[in-house]
C-alpha cells in the first residue's frame, strides 16, 4: 500500500515524524511521503524512521498557493530543499503564516471566543508552519470547542467569521518554483470543500498545458465516488498521474486514517521515474 499524503507536528499532525513512519509501518504501508505544509523539516528524520521500520519514505512537501485568492494546495515530490527561489517562497508562506496569527486572535475574541498566542504556540510547537489547526487545537483546550472540526465550521473556515487571508503565490507559479526544484507537482484535494468552481476542468486542463502540472490527487477523503470518478477521467485524458492518500494528521483529523485511499503500484512506479529524471543536483542557486 502507497500513500502519499501525511502530515507530523512539523506542521499541523500530532505524530512526530518518526512517530508517523513507524504508525505507517504498522498500517501496513510500503510506501509513505511526509508532506508537511511549507516545510521540509520533517524529512530527515522520517527518512531515519524509514530505515529503521523498513518502508520507503517519499520525500514531500505540501505548498500553499491560491487562485483568484483562494486556498489551493499543491503537493511536491522530490523537490529540492535547498533549492533558493522555491526556499524563499517557503519563508514568505511561513511568515504569512504567523503574520496572520495576531489578527485571527482578534477576531476571534471580538467573537467571544478569546485565546491567547501563549495558548495557541503550546500547540505550534516547535513547528516553523503555524496553521489554524493550532488555534483550533488552542479553543478546543480553553474549552470553547469540542474539536478542530467544531473550530473550523463556526469560526476559522475559508470565508469564516474568524478568516483571516494570508500570502499565498498563484497556483501556476507553484508548479513553475517546484519544477524549478527539480520537482514532481501534484495538485491536492482539487474539488474538496467546493473547490470544484475554483478548479474546474478547463483550469486544470491549463495547468497541464501551460504549466506541465504531473498530477492530480483524485482519492481523498473529501471527494465522493463521483467526483473522483470524474477526475480519474479528467487524468487520464490528460495523460497525468492520478494519485490516492489520506491527508493523515493523526489525530487531528478524524477519517483520514493511514492507508484510507491509496496509490496504485504502476502509477507510484511513474511518479518515482519522473522523480529520478528530474533530481536536480543539491545546492543550486535556481537562478
Ligand atoms: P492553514 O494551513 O492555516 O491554512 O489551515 C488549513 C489546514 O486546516 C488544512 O491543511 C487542514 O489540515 C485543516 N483543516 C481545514 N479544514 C478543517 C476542518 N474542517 N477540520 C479539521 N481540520 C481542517
Ligand atoms: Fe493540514
Ligand atoms: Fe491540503
Ligand atoms: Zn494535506
Amino acid at each position: 500500500m502507497i500513500d502519499l499524503h501525511t502530515h507530523s507536528v512539523v506542521s499541523d499532525g500530532t505524530d512526530t515524524p518518526a512517530e508517523l513512519v513507524a504508525n505507517a509501518a504498522a498500517a501496513g504501508l510500503a510506501v509513505v511521503a511526509l508532506t508537511d505544509h511549507d516545510t521540509f523539516d520533517g524529512l530527515p528524520e522520517a527518512r531515519a524512521a524509514g530505515e529503521r521500520v523498513g518502508i520507503e519514505v517519499v520525500p514531500g512537501m505540501e505548498l500553499s498557493c491560491s487562485r483568484q485568492h483562494q486556498s489551493v494546495h499543491l503537493l511536491a515530490y522530490g523537490a529540492d530543499p535547498e533549492d533558493l527561489a522555491l526556499a524563499e517562497e517557503l519563508a514568505m508562506v511561513r511568515g504569512g503564516r504567523t503574520g496572520r496569527l495576531r489578527p485571527v486572535l482578534a477576531k476571534l475574541a471580538e467573537l467571544g471566543v478569546p485565546v491567547s498566542e501563549e495558548e495557541v504556540l503550546v500547540f505550534v510547537g516547535s513547528s516553523p508552519s503555524v496553521g489554524r489547526p493550532h488555534i483550533a487545537d488552542a479553543m478546543v483546550a480553553a474549552g470553547h470547542v469540542l474539536d478542530r472540526t467544531e473550530a473550523f465550521d463556526r469560526f476559522l473556515a475559508d470565508g469564516g467569521p474568524a478568516h483571516v487571508a494570508r500570502y499565498a503565490i498563484d497556483i501556476g507559479r507553484g508548479v513553475d518554483l517546484v519544477h524549478g526544484a527539480g520537482g514532481v507537482a501534484v495538485i491536492a484535494h482539487p474539488w474538496g470543500r467546493g473547490r470544484e468552481h475554483l478548479l474546474p476542468p478547463s483550469i486544470l486542463t491549463e495547468l497541464v498545458a501551460e504549466h506541465g502540472l504531473d498530477g492530480i490527487e483524485v482519492d481523498h477523503q473529501d471527494h465522493d465516488p463521483d467526483t473522483r470518478a470524474t477526475l480519474r477521467r479528467l487524468a487520464d485524458r490528460l495523460g497525468v498521474l492520478a494519485t490516492g492518500s489520506s491527508d493523515y494528521h493523526g489525530t487531528g483529523k478524524v477519517d483520514h486514517d493511514l492507508g484510507v485511499n491509496t496509490t496504485d503500484p504502476e502509477t507510484y512506479a511513474r511518479l518515482r521515474s519522473m522523480i529520478s529524471q528530474r533530481a536536480p543536483a543539491t545546492g543550486r542557486t535556481g537562478g
